[in-house]
């Protein structure tokens, strides 16, 4: 992967920094901040209010519940995210809302981002933000699903998560990213460990074989069909896309699959 860069910095605009230490301080991916493989900057408008209460929401014209974040507080955030990216030599990264307005996150994007410097994540709370300041400062608003969760602090931490588990080193076994479900259109084949026999079972006996390219075959096989039966859209997707192999569509009709793909 030449094209990748070594190092992406996230800069993550927050009213809750320290929700975010449940990404940096944890698993794979706080390994990988220490090992500074990636960088993380969090930013809290408070600090760029400009009242002595730190006051970044404020009620919503026309009426209504709760309260909607200020354009002003943000606007003074990313004027010193860009200043210290600039100082830092960096060129300033894309600023993308956390949004259940915006579009599904996807597999594909976190690859389109992994080839960037790195992103700025706007975390909303309350009923959102001003939208002139969505209109002015936001290339790309990102949703992590149809429901509505209380911030983008958790949005924002899925998305970081998604894109540095694929930057080179961060997982042990480089090639556990590239095996993972969406990677190559289809969902990921099961997987077994010890021990052999269970009384919920036994490990599939071509596991045990140590024959690779039949493990190659049954694994292929089996995501063909969890992701015929889970994601026939995934499936047909890959088959538009040219994805799957002469032995793959052999396979499904074998299986009396087509259909899926009609
Ligand atoms: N009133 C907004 C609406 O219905 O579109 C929802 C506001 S929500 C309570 C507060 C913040 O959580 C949003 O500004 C957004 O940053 C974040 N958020 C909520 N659901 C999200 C989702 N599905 N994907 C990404 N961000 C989300």
């Amino acid at each position: 992967m030449r094209d990748q860069v070594t190092s992406m910095r996230f800069d993550a605009i927050s009213v809750l920094p320290a929700m975010f230490s449940a990404l940096t301080d944890h698993g794979v991916v706080g390994r990988a901040l220490g090992r500074q493989l990636w960088q993380f900057k969090c930013w809290n408008p408070r600090e760029f209010a400009s009242d002595t209460y730190k006051t970044v929401d404020d009620r919503p014209y026309g009426g209504g519940p709760g309260m909607v974040m200020m354009v002003e507080p943000l606007l003074r955030t990313l004027a010193a995210i860009r200043a210290d990216q600039q100082s830092s030599g960096l060129t300033p990264s894309p600023v993308i809302y956390l949004s259940p307005q915006g579009a599904l996150l996807t597999h594909a994007m976190t690859r389109r981002w992994l080839r960037s410097g790195g992103l700025t994540l706007l975390c909303g709370r309350y009923e959102g933000v001003d939208q002139r300041l969505l209109d002015h400062a936001v290339d790309e608003q990102i949703s992590v699903g149809d429901f509505v969760v209380s911030g983008g602090e958790l949005p924002a931490m899925l998305l970081i998560d998604a894109v540095v588990r694929q930057l080179p080193q961060v997982l042990q076994d480089a090639q556990s990213a590239q095996q993972d479900s969406f990677v190559d259109g289809l969902l990921d084949h099961p997987h077994y460990t010890r021990p052999e026999s269970l009384a919920q079972g036994a490990v599939p006996a071509v596991l045990l074989s140590g024959h690779h390219r039949d493990i190659e075959q049954w694994r292929r096989r089996q995501s063909l069909l969890v992701t015929a039966q889970r994601r026939p859209d995934l499936l047909r997707r890959a088959s538009q896309d040219g994805r799957l192999t002469s032995a793959d569509l052999s396979f499904l009709a074998s299986q009396d699959l087509m259909g899926v793909l009609d």
